[in-house]
């Protein structure tokens, strides 16, 4: 399994307190600057931890699992997203994402 939230300028891993604490669609890059956003897939496969998340809500609504089942299995896909998530949400330059120190074309 590959950490795939990486710079695609430079190859600088980012982390995931950077990942999960920035609030805009770019990440720059602490190393080069650069700005890259997820993909696609990376928009999927984090919505679909949210999807898992709320599935549990309407099992314990009506009975089919108890309240404390029900915390149990939020809590861990919680855990297990925020640790896993960046090993599938691949990211792409951005479209304003030119580094500052490279010269704008003519
Ligand atoms: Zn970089």
């Amino acid at each position: 399994m590959k950490y795939q939230v990486i710079c695609p300028g430079c190859g600088a891993k980012l982390w995931r307190r950077h990942f999960y604490s920035t609030l805009t669609l770019d990440y720059r890059c602490r190393q080069c600057g650069s700005r890259f956003r997820l993909t696609g897939r990376g928009w999927a496969a984090g919505i679909l931890v949210v999807v898992l998340e709320a599935a549990g809500l309407p099992l314990v609504q009506y009975g089919w699992l108890s309240r404390q089942a029900g915390m149990t299995v939020a809590l861990t896909v919680c855990i297990f997203g925020l640790w896993f998530l960046p090993y599938f949400t691949p990211v792409r330059p951005s479209p304003a994402g030119a580094r500052k120190d490279e010269p704008t074309a003519p």
